[in-house]
C-alpha cells in the first residue's frame, strides 16, 4: 500500500460484496475501519449492485454520505432533517415501467427449464434479478439462453456470480458515481480523479477502475487480473474485508501524519 498518495484524497467509493464483506459477513474490524474513515472526515459512498431495500438500510444505519445501488440505477442521500431521498438515472416512473415490461417479457419466453426470480426481487426498484446460482442451479447454457433472449428483446442482461440482472437504461456503476460526485459533491471529473479513491474486488468493478485512477483491489481480485483491461493501481495483501482494513489503516495513518 505504499505507492498510493492519500494526501489529496477526500472521498471513498467502495464496492460492498467481497470488498467490505468477507464470505458474506461484515466483520467488526471492517465496520470499525469504515466508521474511523467517516469520523476522520472522509466521505464514504458504497457502490453496489445490491437491491434498493439493502441500500435503504445502508443509508439509514451506516456512517455513509450516500449510496449507489442496483448497479448505478439510483443514488440515495441523507437529507438535513435526517430522512433519505433517492435520485434515479431516468425517472422513477420510467424505471418502474421498464421493470414491469421485463417481468412480462420473462413470462412470454418459451424455455425448457424453470426460472425463479431472486428472493429479494420485491426489494428492487429498477433491476430484475433472476436466480442463477443463489438458491437455483441454472447451467451456464441456460443463463446464456436467458441473456440472449432478453438482449434480443431490447434489454441489457448480465450474469453476476449469483443472479442474471436484466434492466433497460445506459447506466452503470461508474456513470452514476460520476453523476453523484458532480451533483452532490461538486466534483468535476478531473477533480474527482485527484480526490476520489475506489476499492473493489471483481471484474464487474472494471468500469470503476477505469474511471478512478486512484484505486485499490482487495487480494481476492488477483485471479481475475489477467482478463481485466483496467486494473487497480494498488493491491492489498488481505482478501475482502481484511484488505479493506489495510487500505483504511494506510489512509488513516496518512491523515494522522499530516495532522502532526
Ligand atoms: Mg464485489
Amino acid at each position: 500500500m505504499t505507492n498510493l498518495d492519500y494526501s489529496p484524497l477526500t472521498l471513498l467509493l467502495t464496492d460492498v460484496d467481497d470488498t467490505l464483506t468477507t464470505q458474506g459477513r461484515l466483520s467488526p474490524e471492517t465496520y470499525t475501519a469504515l466508521c474511523q474513515l467517516a469520523d476522520a472526515g472522509v466521505s464514504v459512498v458504497p457502490i453496489t449492485g445490491g437491491c434498493a431495500g439493502w441500500c435503504d438500510m445502508i443509508l439509514r444505519t451506516w456512517p455513509v454520505a450516500a449510496v449507489v445501488g442496483e448497479g448505478g440505477a439510483f443514488y440515495g442521500l441523507r437529507t438535513a432533517n435526517g430522512s433519505v431521498e433517492w435520485h434515479f438515472w431516468d425517472s422513477a416512473e420510467q424505471h418502474r415501467a421498464d421493470q414491469s415490461a421485463i417481468l412480462e417479457t420473462l413470462k412470454t419466453l418459451s424455455l425448457s427449464f424453470d426460472v425463479a426470480l431472486a428472493k429479494d426481487q420485491p426489494l428492487r426498484w429498477v433491476d430484475v434479478a433472476i436466480d442463477y446460482r443463489q438458491d437455483a442451479h441454472l447451467t451456464k447454457a441456460q443463463a446464456d439462453q436467458l441473456c440472449t433472449a432478453f438482449t434480443a428483446a431490447g434489454y441489457q442482461a448480465k450474469c453476476s456470480s449469483i443472479h442474471i440482472n436484466v434492466w433497460r437504461g445506459d447506466f452503470n456503476k461508474a456513470a452514476m458515481a460520476k453523476r453523484l460526485l458532480r451533483e452532490v459533491f461538486s466534483l468535476d471529473e478531473a477533480t474527482a480523479q485527484e480526490q476520489v479513491l475506489f476499492i473493489g474486488d471483481a471484474p464487474n468493478d472494471e468500469p470503476m477502475f477505469e474511471a478512478f485512477p486512484n484505486s485499490v483491489g482487495v487480494a481476492n481480485i488477483v485471479p481475475h487480473l489477467d482478463g481485466m483491461a483496467h486494473q487497480p493501481k494498488q493491491l492489498t495483501q488481505g482478501k475482502a474485508g481484511v484488505g479493506f482494513v489495510e487500505m483504511a489503516n494506510a489512509w488513516l495513518s496518512n491523515l494522522r501524519d499530516r495532522q502532526g
